[in-house]
């Protein structure tokens, strides 16, 4: 296996570890981006890889990403991401996720973990027996924590309402007509605010039925899902996968704004490029999305309640009023002026 800094995706990392436990069968990267705000915080993914090489590859990307997100999102933490490494012949046992905990543990605290595609939390709890350093957890009403999504839900709403003031001078949603792409634990909470507020809805996702019965509870349309990039709408809200905005999409989009939940939307950083070149406001994905790491943060951090999350939650616009602003006023492309801010505010700019 080739040394981790001589991959594409290193970018000084302070941080590559990798982990093996025999006795589990646990095979586990932890990739640490930066520490210079705070503890390298993000969830661990557990994932089938086709090669080893691409979840060392997925976890120093990954990193990087949360360094930047936690920067933009005001928290006193760094970037980190934990990747598990899933087999046919293995699944999630409580050895495994011990053996996880104790790595996590190792790292004496540069590294916090929480829940990634396919982590639960119920596996943060068992995770949590072993180590200190994990977010996530069951929480009780009131306080700050548990299920990421709806919190990510909530400043996701707010990024649209803002994108809608600044692309399309409303300063309420009702009648603007918003394409959501993936209607699960975002997309969903997200269709119920806009409905609430009587936005105009298109809903889409490759579970056909999950979207038919939102479109009919929200009485509105559903479309299928290779459709939805292309719906004539003020807004497209891509909150199913990454790599969505990519050449051949930018072109084929009919709204003059794209604000969603997806992390890693752009499929490369050409792509931030063309959105600009053809006038789409963008609002960058990691900087919309940080609802739920606001919300695990502050749980890990033992720092406030649910209305700090939501006093924090409610910054999310104006952040994305000063990337919209800057880019405005240099020519830059959105998405080129938050990765240079996020820079700035962990010591690389
Ligand atoms: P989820 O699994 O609950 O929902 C995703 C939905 O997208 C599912 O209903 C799935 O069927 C659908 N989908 C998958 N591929 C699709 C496609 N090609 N077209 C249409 N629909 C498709 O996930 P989630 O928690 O709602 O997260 C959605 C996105 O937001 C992900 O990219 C995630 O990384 C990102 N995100 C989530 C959070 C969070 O707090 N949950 C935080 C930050 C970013």
């Amino acid at each position: 296996m080739t040394a981790p800094w001589t991959y594409p995706d290193f970018d000084d990392h302070e941080g590559v570890h990798l982990f093996r436990d025999a006795a589990s069968g646990l095979t586990a990267v932890i990739a640490i981006h930066s520490t210079h705000l705070g503890p390298g915080a993000g969830g661990t993914r557990f994932w089938h890889y086709a090669d080893p090489s691409d979840a060392i590859t997925d976890a120093l990307r990954l990193s990087r990403g949360m360094s930047f997100k936690n920067a933009m999102a005001g928290l006193p933490m760094g970037g980190g991401k934990g990747v598990i490494l899933a087999d046919s012949l293995r699944t999630k046992t409580p050895e495994l996720l011990a053996a996880f905990g104790r790595a996590v543990d190792s790292l004496g605290g540069r590294y916090v973990t929480a829940e990634d595609v396919g982590m639960s939390d119920a596996d943060m709890v068992a995770i949590a027996k072993e180590t200190r350093h994990v977010s996530g957890l069951p929480v009780t009403a009131g306080s700050a924590g548990g299920d990421p999504g709806p919190t990510t839900a909530k400043g996701v709403y707010l990024g649209v309402r803002a994108a809608i003031a600044r692309g399309l001078g409303k300063d309420d949603p009702r009648g603007v007509h918003v394409a959501i792409q993936g209607v699960g634990s975002v997309g969903g909470g997200l269709a119920r605010l806009l409905a609430a507020d009587g936005a105009k809805l298109t809903l889409s996702d490759v579970d056909g039925k999950r979207a038919r019965t939102l479109a009919e509870e929200l009485g509105a349309v559903a479309v299928a899902a290779n459709e939805i990039m292309m719906v004539e709408a003020d807004v497209l809200s891509p909150c199913a996968l990454g790599a969505v905005l990519d050449e051949r999409s930018i072109e084929a989009l009919q709204t003059p704004i794209v604000a969603g939940a997806a992390n890693n939307q752009l499929a490369t950083p050409a792509d931030a490029d063309r959105l600009h070149a053809r006038g789409i406001l963008y609002a960058p994905d990691y900087v919309i999305n940080a609802g739920g790491i606001i919300n695990v943060a502050l749980e890990y951090l033992g720092q406030g309640d649910r209305a700090e999350v939501e006093a924090r939650v409610a910054k999310i616009p104006e952040r994305l009023e000063s990337i919209w602003a800057e880019s405005a006023a240099t020519g830059v492309p959105a998405a080129v002026v938050a990765d240079r801010m996020a820079m700035r505010l962990i010591g690389r700019g």
